[in-house]
């Protein structure tokens, strides 16, 4: 049986890898898209669900997982095929086309690629403290899904970085009490949220780390010690949230033979990488002037895509037109 060809295969379907499944669809192309995540949305769904995103072109302000709903239902409009749960391990060159092998054992076949594999397969900085292990995911978590898991609840949030003085000042409204310890004196998070934290009602203790956590089946407490003089402090709480960053890595994709500087892949003005037919868009890629942002990452992944179409189909201009004159499929 001959396997199925895609014309583009987008490996990664956070932000950028929706928005280019979305305008590929426009082009009328084969797509599909393939995460490692069980769910679409990336760093929106996985990071920072409830927090508010204030830099979208024509939303003042949009909650993350608001905002990936509507890339997940745009991108959905020219119903490309979702592979989740599947992460992509060896690339092959097979005649013309390349062959994607991933995590499942499935193979992909596919004309061209657009790798939004984001920071990579990402996974959180673990604690190595007594009982930290045995409470995770039972009173000790690494991120925030739904924030009202924590209303009413006494809190201990441990961390210095944005994601740490963000979820302090998000949850303090809901909660019973919140605690924020972090190692070191000075904050890494932006200076207007530090004096935010500063003037609200979160009890900041610095430099303290956590010693153990423990508890009777529940989390009961956590045992806190001042870094310099070991001072011990028992706070009881019902719930730890450990914002300590994450480890990424491009794991697989960094041994596919593509230009990397450090763990990026280096792109041209038309995103391409130095594989034929294989681009790279969004916080994967690297490129005089590169910014972090969605913003500009959905516009990467529109070179790339609008590229790859030209490519395939020697009669189609780079130039999509405008999407405003077109007739689309309605939206589900
Ligand atoms: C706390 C926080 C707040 C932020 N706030 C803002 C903001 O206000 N405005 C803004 O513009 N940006 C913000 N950002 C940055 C923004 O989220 C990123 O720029 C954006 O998510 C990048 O999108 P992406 O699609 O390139 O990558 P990602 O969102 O990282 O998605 C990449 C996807 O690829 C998948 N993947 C990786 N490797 C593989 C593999 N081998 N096989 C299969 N799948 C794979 C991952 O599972 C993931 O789902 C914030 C980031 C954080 C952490």
């Amino acid at each position: 049986m001959n396997p199925e060809v895609y014309d583009v295969t987008i490996i990664g379907g956070g932000p950028v890898g929706l928005f280019g499944a979305f305008y590929a669809g426009l082009r009328g192309m084969r797509v599909k898209i393939i995460d490692s995540l069980p769910e679409l949305g990336g760093q929106l769904t996985a990071l920072y669900p409830e927090k508010y995103v204030y830099d979208m072109p024509g939303f003042p302000e949009v909650l993350a997982k608001d905002l990936a709903a509507q890339l997940i239902r745009q991108a959905m409009r020219f119903k490309p095929t979702v592979c989740l749960e599947e992460r992509a391990e060896t690339l092959e060159r097979v005649d013309d086309l390349w062959v994607i092998t991933t995590s499942k054992g499935v193979r992909h076949y596919t004309r061209t690629i657009v790798i939004c594999a984001g920071a990579g397969a990402f996974t959180p900085r673990k604690l190595d403290a007594e009982g930290v292990a045995e409470f995770e995911g039972k009173g000790v978590y690494y991120g925030v899904r739904d924030k009202m898991m924590f209303a009413g609840k006494r809190l201990l949030i441990v961390g210095g970085g944005d994601s740490a003085v963000d979820w302090a000042l998000n949850l303090y409204p809901i909660a019973q009490e919140v605690t924020l310890i972090h190692r070191r004196d000075e904050f890494r998070a932006h200076e207007h949220s530090v004096q935010e934290l500063r003037r609200s009602p979160v009890r900041v203790l610095t430099p303290y780390e956590i010693r153990r956590v423990y508890g009777n089946g529940q989390l009961e407490g956590a045992i806190v010690f001042h870094n310099k003089t070991q001072e011990e402090l028992n706070l009881p709480v019902d719930a730890v949230i450990l914002n300590l960053g994450f480890v990424a890595s491009l794991g697989p994709i960094k041994s596919w033979g593509l230009e990397l500087q450090g763990n990026q892949i280096v792109v041209d003005e038309y995103m391409r990488t130095n594989l034929p037919g294989v681009y790279a868009a969004g916080d994967v890629c690297t490129h005089p002037g590169k910014l972090k942002l969605i913003a500009t990452g959905v516009g990467e992944v529109c070179t790339a895509v609008n590229h790859a179409k030209s490519v395939i189909d020697p009669n189609a201009k780079m130039f999509p037109g405008h999407s405003s004159d077109m007739q689309l499929p309605p939206l589900q």
